[in-house]
């Protein structure tokens, strides 16, 4: 029996062999009932310049005309000017098993002249949804928190052959703290084999020297033979050289296959040999779904260290575990005024800077009414000079006008008293 000791001392893990059937063992098949029965939620976001294949590759991920309902609410003539951020919800199902897929959009990417800032609009919205999740786990009632943070960020890289472009350093570079970066070498179908594996060497070394950390799949040394295969040569393809298609089309050999079908010959997207297509979704679906999850978690659980720091709120970690309820009551609450108190004085800002826009605009105007005043002053002044000069000519008898005005009365006398 273990005494709890007074000392700050580790309390001592014990070992027990089990000589029968408990039943804990049956956990895992618990959890994956309860979690079928929920289903699962994935929140994909694509990057890329447009026309780079991001949605045929995702409508081509899931088997699904995931796009169709977006091209039809907003046709291409419609896009906007600038960075945009669409979400897309489906539900789909497989085998009984749901999949709440959100893909979020982002239409105007690195299609601008100046592309300088595209990925800011991008970066603030992660950081939206990470507090929208902040915000949701400080309510009283926190059963039903929807999870909105970005799982994965699929980042379209053009099929140049070259070195990354500095759209796709300055990106990846801002985003890496926040969301897991999955790169992919986009229209694959468009290298060779020699030339996809020299391309993917340059991107992994660019990736090093801007020290820009993307996904790593996991892989656990525990895992039986062909788990442990299949995450070793998930992690080796990455950047994913990936090709998309929504269409099937008939191999050489017959079989009808999902593909791009050209003159010489068909590249199948499902395919191992011709891209790694088959990989990413592995990656995304099957073998990586949690691990990303997972690391979403840690990045956010940073960020959240980050923002609540900034915000005045301290904590110290090691005192955490025995803090009470009240306690910790208490130090939602402060944490909660001190985003209240931010966005008081964000709005104070706002206000003052209003004011001071609306001060200088009167300020401005009372400065061209005195302007108009002193001029419509000065031309009174004159007129009035003018009328006085008038009026002392017209009474002096010796000046011309005077002289002229007697004459015309004397020659309009009547005749009788002329004489
Ligand atoms: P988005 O603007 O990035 O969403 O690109 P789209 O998915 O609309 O694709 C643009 C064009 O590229 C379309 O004509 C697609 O048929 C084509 N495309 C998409 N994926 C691939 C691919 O993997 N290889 C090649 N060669 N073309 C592709």
């Amino acid at each position: 029996v273990y005494e709890p000791s007074s000392s700050s001392a580790p309390p001592p893990v014990l070992r027990r062999k089990i000589t029968g059937h408990v039943g804990f063992s049956n956990l895992p098949n618990q959890i994956r009932r309860k979690s079928v029965k929920d289903g699962f939620q994935l929140t994909v976001m694509v990057v890329g310049e447009s026309g780079l294949g991001k949605s045929t590759l995702v409508n081509t991920l899931f088997n699904s005309a995931i796009y169709t309902a977006r091209e039809v609410l907003h046709p291409a003539a419609e896009r906007p000017k600038t960075v945009a951020i669409e979400n897309i919800h489906v539900d789909i199902e497989e085998n009984g098993v749901r999949l709440r897929l959100n893909v979020v959009d982002t239409p105007g990417f690195g299609d601008f002249v100046n592309n300088t800032q595209s990925w800011k609009p991008i970066l603030e919205t992660i950081e939206q949804r990470f507090d929208a999740y902040l915000s949701q786990e400080h309510r009283v009632r926190r059963a039903k928190m929807v999870d909105t943070r970005v799982d994965a960020c699929v980042y379209f890289i053009q099929p140049t052959g070259h070195s990354l472009k500095q759209i796709d350093i300055d990106f990846m570079r801002q985003l890496h703290d926040r969301v897991n970066l999955i790169p992919v070498i986009a229209k694959a179908d468009t290298m060779n084999d020699d030339e996809i594996s020299d391309f993917k060497d340059r991107i992994l070394s660019d990736l090093s020297f801007h020290n820009i950390r993307i996904f790593e799949a996991p892989i656990y040394d525990d895992d039986d033979e062909e788990s442990l295969m299949e995450c070793t040569e998930i992690a080796r393809a990455i950047p994913f050289a990936v090709v998309g298609s929504e269409r099937v089309v008939r191999a050489p050999d017959g079989r009808i296959v999902r593909g791009r079908a050209y003159p010489w010959g068909v590249v199948e997207v499902d395919n191992p040999a011709h891209c790694d297509f088959g990989k990413l979704r592995q990656m995304l679906v099957q073998t990586n779904m949690e691990a990303l999850r997972a690391h979403t978690n840690e990045l956010y659980e940073r960020w959240r260290t980050e923002r609540l720091l900034s915000m005045g709120v301290v904590q110290d970690a090691s005192v955490f575990e025995e803090i009470s309820p009240a306690e910790r009551l208490q130090e939602e609450r402060v944490m909660h005024e001190a985003k209240l108190a931010k966005m008081k004085s964000a709005m104070q800002e706002v206000f003052r800077e209003k004011v001071e826009i609306q001060e200088n605009k009167l300020k401005q105007s009372e400065v061209e009414l005195y302007a108009r005043h002193l001029e419509m002053k000065e031309a009174l002044k004159k007129q009035w000079r003018q009328l006085i000069e008038r009026k002392e000519q017209l009474e002096n008898p010796s000046s011309p006008d005077a002289v002229s005005i007697f004459a015309l009365v004397r020659n309009c006398r009547p005749k009788h008293e002329a004489a």
